[in-house]
């Protein structure tokens, strides 16, 4: 069916406030569009008998820097919904940007803690602001019960948690495994600008995260399984801007003799399009 539009704050509260008065629970999906096999999956993850689930489709210009792809950002909004409407999805939140950044916006959410830890902080040091109050007005502005984010964005989802519960943000946040190609290169909505040269090189990230995680829980030593992998990237061709197991929960660095669950993130360009990646250790 197809799903209902909902373009700016007032329609989206009027319909949740219906949805609510009729005892329905609201989930909410937070995306920026240019949609695929990992978004649809985090909508069905959310779905339920007596669930309605809004996906949000918002380019959100404060989480990129000048330098980045805000602008080209694909945007394909029509084949979006089709892919909604497939999918069952309830209703489809796309708000203009001056929906979400009224003229004279003066707040910025902040978080520490996982926003800090030097890795896409180190590199998108305005990131998590911009996404931290994109994501705190999306609460704010649909009040769903639920909020669903991708493993695939692992600092994010954690710096997502971190806020939810140092505002009291009434708001359950779920995590959704990540989706991949057949190859293994984890879905998103930036593959789409790998030449087919690189796409193919971009499968490489899967199988060294993969064989420095088995390194480390054969028992290798975490910076040199790191070490290893990051020359194996840099020789297939990557500009790598970290490859680092961290503490799965905090994300920080691990002491020694750790026997916290850890996790294994990356971040490496081919040319100028940056891929992330994170697998369970
Ligand atoms: P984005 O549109 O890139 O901002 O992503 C919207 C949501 O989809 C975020 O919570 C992402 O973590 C999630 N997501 C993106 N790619 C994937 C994937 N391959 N598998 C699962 N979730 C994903």
């Amino acid at each position: 069916m197809q799903p209902l539009l909902l373009p700016d704050p007032a329609s989206l509260r009027a319909q949740v406030s219906a949805w609510r008065a009729e005892g329905h629970r609201v989930a909410l999906v937070p995306t920026m569009g240019a949609l695929h096999e990992g978004h649809v999956s985090l909508t069905r993850r959310v779905q339920g008998p007596r669930t309605k689930v809004i996906v949000s489709i918002f380019v959100n210009p404060t989480q990129f820097a000048p330098t980045e792809d805000f602008s080209k950002y694909p945007r394909t909004f029509d084949d979006d919904v089709a892919k909604l409407a497939a999918a069952d999805v309830q209703a489809v939140y796309a708000p203009q940007v001056q929906h979400l950044y009224p003229d004279g916006f003066a707040t910025t959410v902040t978080v520490a803690g996982p926003a800090t830890v030097g890795l896409e902080d180190r590199f998108r040091p305005t990131h998590f602001a911009g996404v931290a109050t994109v994501v705190c007005k999306l609460f704010t502005q649909a009040a769903p019960d639920v909020a669903i984010f991708g493993e695939k964005d692992y600092q994010q989802l954690m710096v997502i948690r971190q806020m939810a519960r140092d505002l009291d943000l009434p708001v359950e946040v779920l995590a959704g495994a990540t989706i991949r190609e057949p190859d293994g290169l984890a879905m998103s909505s930036r593959n789409r600008y790998l030449s087919p040269q690189d796409r193919q090189t971009a499968a490489v990230i899967p199988q060294v995260t993969g064989d420095v995680a088995a390194a480390i829980r054969a028992g290798r030593d975490p910076i040199h399984a790191c070490a290893g992998g990051l020359q194996r990237l840099t020789q297939a061709g990557f500009a790598v801007d970290y490859l680092e197991a961290r503490d799965a929960a905090t994300l920080a660095v691990p002491g020694d003799g750790a026997t916290r669950a850890l996790r294994l993130l990356v971040a490496a360009r081919l040319g100028a399009t940056r891929l992330i990646d994170n697998i369970a250790v």
